[in-house]
């Protein structure tokens, strides 16, 4: 599993020089060649017929889910730089901690079933919190670069994460060009420029040498650096109380200006930063709204509240709040029913919250939704808004037109980690039930990682990701409130609050449909990947060279069975969409999931027949 994590301060991958992460290398242009391919695909999967219960569900919460509310939490956590327990973080918890009490949940267990609780997650460690900081030139030419007087500032992120402050005042110090070819003593006692990323400067220049500190201009690829020449990266370098010292990020704009200026001989900046670090543990806040049902498990909802950016990651938070406050209200008021399943949403550091909620034992949790990026407007970021997959066979041969990957890479998946589930389909379903009736361009994408879906992934509980990407501005400072779309936001609000409700009252009939959502899948997966298989056998250049239409066959057929063992298992799965394990109601299920597995089994036998051109043998299997 790829242990990179999706919104990593220092997410160094996309340059293969400093990561071993498998990335797609962005290049100009991919951002609209995707939005076409949206257009194109959206809709692949067959839409949910009409008069479904799904369909009735996302219906049901149109009124539930407030866009407003969502986008005034976005609003008071925006000015708050956020980072692991520090000043910002807090703030953030008691912000949303208020607005779940406000809306009935209850700090008092006895009072209620509807539980508001703040856990202390994970070892002690110091937070950072920025005060006010500037970068000015001194020498030959005064002027200032960059600044910011609270950490609301547009230029926030110039200050990596555990920079120490400087003397009150600042320091003025002479400025040196990083050159890799001389060691790492040469820049005693001076401020190092590079391109390379500013946690590794620091680690070259200040912590191996003996720079005072580092300026770096590097952007990764997705944020189109030629294109936008005032982003200023958000990173982070560690804590490291024995050096003291820190790191900034500059616009490529301003790199620039200081290059031009070294070009004509000795220059002199003057850095002032104010920080605090104060002692503090993660705290991880957890809204649950009770089920009716005992035997019934819970589904989770998981948003990280670490990183200062408005889309990532204060859309998914205030989301989510709005998600907890609008389904407890209507629950209360008699407009939704009161889910078999409980609900439990859990807001925290990215990686840290869901696992350590996990290993506090919280009973059986069948299903996790982990939202993270999903304010994107679509116009001005270039980020499409996307359904990540659990691990399917599209993770290890991705085939377009329905396996497309994101600028992110693909992630490390083989075929031995592959657990079929009836949840890809079934969250795409209703993405797309939205869809239809928004013109929203959603689609999914094939398992990455990086993000709090891993958590449950690597305990065997199915879990997607919502998200929008590839967004130019992410991970900079310009990923601010202007950058948010809430009609996108409103779109995840309520599909993800219609799924809830749907599985939250899950019964066999809904699993019946569940079953029919996975089969037409699977019918337009098998069309998909024989077409894909009879492209490739029908080039010259294999179908006139027998050893190639060998390799070929071999190729495709593994595909197919991988497809097919897959499939198979997401049938199997769904009767754990009724929740009650002893429900004589699964007896009736399991009879038509062997149904569906005989027409699963009748599709592989087709295509496989198709590819190797027995066709006579095609259309012989059991439908
Ligand atoms: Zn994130």
């Amino acid at each position: 599993m790829n242990v990179v994590r999706r919104c990593e301060l220092s997410r160094n991958g996309s340059n293969p020089k400093y990561g071993a992460v498998g990335w797609v290398v962005a290049r100009d242009g991919i951002a609209r060649a995707v939005v076409v391919a949206v257009a194109l695909c959206a809709f692949v999967l067959p839409a949910a017929a009409q008069d479904t219960s799904l369909r009735q569900a996302l219906a049901d919460v149109d009124g539930v889910f407030d866009v407003d509310e969502a986008m005034e939490i976005m609003r008071d956590i925006d000015p708050y730089f956020r980072d692991r327990g520090n000043d910002g973080y807090v703030r953030s918890i008691q912000r949303i901690f208020s607005e779940l009490k406000d809306a009935g949940f209850s700090e008092n267990a006895d009072r209620g079933i509807d539980r508001l609780e703040q856990r202390d997650f994970g070892r002690s460690h110091q937070a950072w919190t920025p005060l006010r900081a500037s970068l000015e030139v001194v020498e030959p030419d005064a002027g200032v670069l960059h600044a910011y007087d609270d950490e609301s500032g547009l230029e926030r992120t110039f200050v990596c994460v555990n920079s120490f402050p400087t003397k009150e005042g600042g320091v003025t110090l002479p400025l040196m060009r990083y050159d890799r070819s001389k060691p790492s003593d040469f820049y005693a006692g001076a401020v190092v420029l590079g391109t390379d990323p500013a946690e590794f400067l620091f680690e070259r220049c200040v912590i191996a040498g003996g720079a005072l500190g580092v300026i770096s201009s590097y952007l990764g690829e997705y944020n189109r650096p030629d294109e936008n020449r005032d982003a200023i990266r958000f990173a982070r370098i560690p804590y490291n109380a024995e050096r003291r010292g820190f790191a900034l990020n500059v616009s490529p704009n301003k790199h620039d200006v200081l290059d031009r200026l070294l070009n004509s001989g000795a220059v002199w900046v003057k850095v002032n930063i104010d920080a605090r670090f104060t002692e503090a543990r993660s705290r991880t806040l957890i809204a649950t709204i009770g089920g009716t049902d005992d035997m019934a498990g819970t589904v989770a909802v998981v948003g990280h509240i670490d990183e200062p950016g408005a889309n990532d990651n204060g859309s998914g938070v205030a989301t989510m709040t709005a998600m907890a406050t609008g389904y407890l209200q209507a629950i209360r008021e008699g407009k939704l029913p009161r889910p078999r399943r409980s609900v439990t949403f859990l807001w925290g550091t990215e990686f840290e919250c869901s696992r350590e909620w996990l290993r506090s034992r919280p009973g059986r949790v069948d299903l996790a939704l982990v939202i993270d990026m999903v304010g994107q407007d679509l116009e001005k970021t270039g980020a499409i808004p996307l359904v990540e997959r659990l691990p399917d066979p599209g993770a290890i041969w991705s085939r377009p037109p329905l396996d497309v990957h994101s600028e992110w890479g693909r992630g490390d998946v083989r075929e031995s980690d592959l657990r079929g589930s009836y949840v890809n389909d079934y969250v795409m379903a209703a993405m797309n039930i939205r869809a239809e009736a928004t013109n929203w361009p959603v689609r999914s994408n094939p398992f990455e990682g990086g993000s709090d879906h891993e958590s449950f992934l690597e305990r065997g509980i199915p879990s997607v990701l919502m998200w929008h990407f590839t967004d130019i501005y992410y991970h900079t400072n310009l990923d601010r409130l202007d950058k948010v779309d809430p009609a996108s936001l409103e779109s995840v609000g309520v599909t993800m609050l219609g799924l809830l409700h749907h599985f939250g009252s899950a019964g066999l009939q809904r699993a019946d449909e569940v079953l029919d959502i996975v089969l037409a899948a699977a019918r337009n997966r098998f069309a998909v990947e024989q077409e894909n298989a009879m492209t490739f056998l029908g080039f010259d250049a294999v179908s006139e060279d027998p050893v190639q239409r060998d390799l070929v066959l071999r190729r495709e057929r593994q595909i197919i069975l991988a497809w097919s063992r897959w499939y198979r298992e997401a049938m199997l799965s769904v009767v754990n969409y009724e929740p009650d394990p002893a429900s004589p109601d699964r007896v009736a299920l399991e009879e038509r999931i062997d149904a569906a597995l005989t027409e699963l089994r009748g599709l592989q036998r087709d295509v496989l027949a198709a590819m190797s051109g027995d066709d006579e043998d095609a259309g012989n299997g059991n439908r």
